[in-house]
């Protein structure tokens, strides 16, 4: 995980923070910042170069997050975990703005899993599983919130343990899958999960992997994904309080013991969690 590697980072960013803004170094720290983390399944901070708030940011055709920092407008890009390492493009009002993506290697995860229908989904189940994944996708995507949420997330399941963390290469009884697009945390089936944000729940499923499934839209893009829970105690259009009961850890779906995957989604795809709790 990059944790570690990105200490010295984080550290010159809250540095550079303290002196800009004249806080006390150890309150910056307190508040702070989103690091920057700009490789496939990370977040970009992309400085824009202006005072003004650019009216239109787009990375992949998706509208992007922007916020006002002591160096002038930024914009905080989710990158797919499928992007290329190099030279990625905003379009800012229009206009070209470019960025580096730097490469990462994560590590691999190889998972056995009793049930082969959930390694290789039988025939008669793909259209359901199609459709699934058009729901899940649109919920990535939702814009249904005005609000600017705040980028230190809630964790959402207070006494856990990491079972698998983002961005794993996975290989299901030795197939080559989907990479990891979340963080596992295992707890006892019951467990209360609890919003990492505000925001209106904006699609709730039980679905063929993700079993029973809830999605939180906070607002400029920022999307949370909740997925495996026993309960579910929130419903569609409801809004909910950070740190709100949305239901209970379960092992519905595809799982090999009880937990939370949670993933976080930002302008539509999907980026490593850790980089928000
Ligand atoms: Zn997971």
């Amino acid at each position: 995980m990059p944790t570690e590697s990105l200490l010295p980072r984080v550290g010159k960013a809250v540095t550079a923070l303290a002196a800009a803004v004249g806080l006390l170094l150890a309150s910056a720290l307190h508040a702070a910042p989103l690091p920057d983390w700009p490789v496939p399944g990370g977040v970009a901070r992309v400085n824009l170069e202006t005072d003004r708030r650019p009216g239109d940011v787009r990375y992949d055709d998706e509208p992007v997050m922007v916020r006002s920092t002591p160096e002038g407008w930024q914009a905080v890009v989710g990158i797919g975990l499928d992007a290329d390492p190099g030279t990625h493009t905003l379009k800012v009002d229009g206009t070209p703005h470019t960025f580096e993506v730097e490469p990462i290697d994560y590590e691999e995860q190889h998972l056995t899993i009793d049930d082969e229908d959930m390694v290789t989904p039988p025939e008669e189940t793909l259209e359901r599983i199609w459709a699934e994944q058009r729901e899940i996708r649109a919920a990535f995507r939702s814009r249904e919130v005005d609000t600017q949420p705040r980028l230190h997330l809630h964790t959402p399941v207070a006494e856990h343990r990491v079972s698998a963390t983002f961005g794993l290469r996975r290989f299901l009884n030795g197939q080559p899958r989907n990479p990891h697009n979340g963080l596992d945390m295992a707890a006892p089936t019951g467990t209360p999960i609890e919003a990492a944000e505000s925001g209106r729940v904006v699609q709730t499923g039980d679905y063929y992997f993700n079993g029973k499934t809830v999605f939180i839209d906070h607002g400029a893009g920022l999307v949370t994904m909740y997925c495996h829970l026993d309960e579910m105690d929130v419903e569609k259009g409801q809004w909910v309080e950070r740190g709100e009961a949305i239901g209970t850890v379960g092992e519905t779906g595809r799982v090999t013991g009880p937990h939370l995957h949670l993933s976080v989604i930002l302008n539509g795809n999907t980026v490593d969690p850790n980089l928000f709790l």
